[in-house]
């Protein structure tokens, strides 16, 4: 059963912004749902809405099959993590996380209960004593997180609950958070800009721009079959490379222009995309891990010729930035790889396309034309 429904959610503040225009999805119990978008998109507007800290103009919020579109916020029973600048600093964490149960009234005998199992699986035990301000950073937000932990709520709200941490932390974080959410039986709904921390923690994506749904999905599904360039290039990193082309049709058979070479299309795309397409202008699309660095002097149908612009080294693995006619692709290959061919900047160096793993995308709408055909080859 959806615990949490949202039906055609709008909002427009009274400034005129169009910050949610017409959301549709549903969480189901314990899904782990990630709204996942650019900043200004519309995600905390989103959340809002379904705490009952805003009101919407249009749609409807519904949970366990409630409507509660005009509900009170006490009266939804969703629980939502601000950051941990919302702890009360002259509050011990005890106090801090007894906090919403006091409001609730529930017994001491409980609350003890409860605290002592949540600071367990946070591992805040040895902390419960302390001031927040002698916490570090990464201990404040797990006590923030245990503050809505800590109470039985049919759904849990998070708005970048990690995004300010370091790196590290942030790592570790996004394991803890799925063990968190599995032991406690969550339904959660998470607002995130970070698409790592979407691909690696939820059950599914909900991706949007500019308040509207551009891509509801699993996360690998999102990575494998974008319906968008927006998409496509939203999700995954390094991001995909997106580069102007033209169809040419020469005797039936079907090319790419890439700046100045033509490269033999995928045999399938005649039969997918039909006939009539020559001149026409797409955008390729192409993951730079589905791309390999290759000799200058190499030859051939899938080879193009082009000039090192950068090449970054990240240890396991290199990214040469190629300047090819005019515009820079980026190829992440194994250092292995890396180390047969030619690294200066400047110097000639050859890609090797593996024309299977192309997507094409309509030019004017972004929409994405042609998947990648993941049968035949194993993307990496
Ligand atoms: P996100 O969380 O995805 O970054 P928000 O939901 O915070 O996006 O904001 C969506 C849009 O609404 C943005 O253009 C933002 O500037 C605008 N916005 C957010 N809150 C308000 C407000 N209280 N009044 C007017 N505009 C707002
Ligand atoms: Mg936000």
């Amino acid at each position: 059963m959806a615990e949490l429904i949202l039906r055609d959610l709008a909002k427009t503040y009274k400034d005129g912004t169009e910050a949610v225009q017409g959301i549709s999805f549903e969480v189901a119990d314990r899904e782990a749902v990630f709204l996942l978008g650019p900043s200004g998109a519309g995600k905390t507007t989103t959340l809002r809405l379904v705490a009952g800290l805003e009101d919407a103009d249009k749609g409807g919020i519904s949970i366990r099959g409630r409507d509660l579109t005009r509900a009170a916020p006490r009266d939804r029973n969703v629980a939502m993590v601000y950051d941990k600048h919302s702890l009360f600093p002259h509050l011990s964490v005890y106090e801090n996380l007894a906090y919403p149960l006091r409001i609730r009234k529930m017994e001491e005998a409980e609350e003890k209960q409860r605290i002592n199992s949540v600071s367990e699986v946070l591992q805040i035990e040895e902390q419960l004593g302390k001031m927040p301000g002698q916490l570090s950073g990464g201990q404040q937000q797990r006590v923030a997180i245990g503050r809505a932990l800590v109470r039985d709520a049919d759904v849990f709200l998070l708005d970048e609950p990690i995004s300010h941490l370091d790196a590290q932390l942030r790592a570790r974080m996004r394991v803890e958070f799925k063990r968190l959410q599995r032991d406690f039986d969550a339904t959660m709904l998470y607002v995130s800009h970070d698409q790592l921390e979407a691909m690696t923690m939820a059950d599914r994506i909900v991706l949007i721009d500019k308040g509207k749904i551009e891509q509801i999905d699993r996360p690998q599904d999102m990575f494998d079959r974008p319906k968008s360039m927006f998409a496509a290039t939203f999700i995954g990193e390094p991001v995909m490379n997106t580069i102007p082309v033209k169809l040419v049709e020469q005797a039936g058979a079907l090319f790419l222009e890439v700046g100045t070479s033509l490269v033999p299309a995928p045999a399938n795309w005649v039969a997918r995309l039909g006939s009539g397409h020559d001149s026409e202008d797409f955008v390729l699309g192409v993951r730079p891990q589905h791309l390999n660095v290759a000799d200058p002097a190499a030859r051939g149908d899938d080879i193009i010729h082009g000039e090192i612009f950068a090449v970054e080294t990240l240890g396991s693995r290199v990214i040469f930035d190629i300047e090819l006619g005019g515009q820079v692709v980026r190829v992440m290959n194994s250092v292995d790889e890396a180390r047969k061919v030619p690294s200066s900047i400047g110097a000639a160096i050859s890609i090797r396309l593996n024309s299977d793993l192309f997507y094409l995308f309509d030019k004017s709408s972004g929409t994405t034309v042609l998947q990648a055909n993941f049968t035949e080859t194993k993307s990496t």
